[in-house]
């Protein structure tokens, strides 16, 4: 079976979604393995977010990824990298689709590309990676 980590970013954190975010996850049918609140440091969110390094919004990015704690999961189910990432929508909240973690929970503060509750390994060879980041 494949897993996949989800984070519950800051955002979701503090506006108290992270109920109907696990919500979603278990009635889509994945199972939960393994979950906790991090306080994530800037070494752990720097190699997380490597990819990124050096964009424009790469700073605003950790500082936000900073300010609070997270839920980090490791969810297991068939296909569940690619159906993770379907069911949190398209990056952008204001656009996401509605039914979508993004589409129906998000919304725009003018940091809305930043502040979209949740992240989702985005292959197999990320997943192996961030799980190994999160959970050692
Ligand atoms: P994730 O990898 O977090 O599931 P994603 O694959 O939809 O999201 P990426 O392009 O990998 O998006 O960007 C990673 C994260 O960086 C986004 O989730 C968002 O928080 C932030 N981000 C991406 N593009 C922008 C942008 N133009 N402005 C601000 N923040 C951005």
């Amino acid at each position: 079976v494949e897993e996949t980590l989800v984070l519950i970013k800051p955002d979701g954190v503090v506006r108290n979604l992270t109920g109907e975010i696990l919500r979603r996850i278990e009635a889509k049918g994945y199972k939960l393995v393994d979950i906790k609140l991090v306080e994530a440091d800037r070494g752990r969110l720097g190699t997380h977010y490597e990819e990124h390094a050096g964009k424009p919004f790469y700073e605003p990015l950790l500082e936000f990824m900073e300010s609070g704690p997270s839920v980090a999961i490791r969810v297991a189910g068939n296909r569940v990298i690619e159906g993770f990432r379907v069911l949190a929508g398209t990056t952008d909240p204001t656009t996401a689709a509605a039914g979508t973690i993004r589409g129906d929970l998000g919304r725009d503060w003018g940091l809305a590309v930043q502040q979209n509750l949740v992240h989702g390994s985005d292959s197999p060879e990320s997943a192996e990676r961030e799980l190994a980041l999160w959970f050692d």
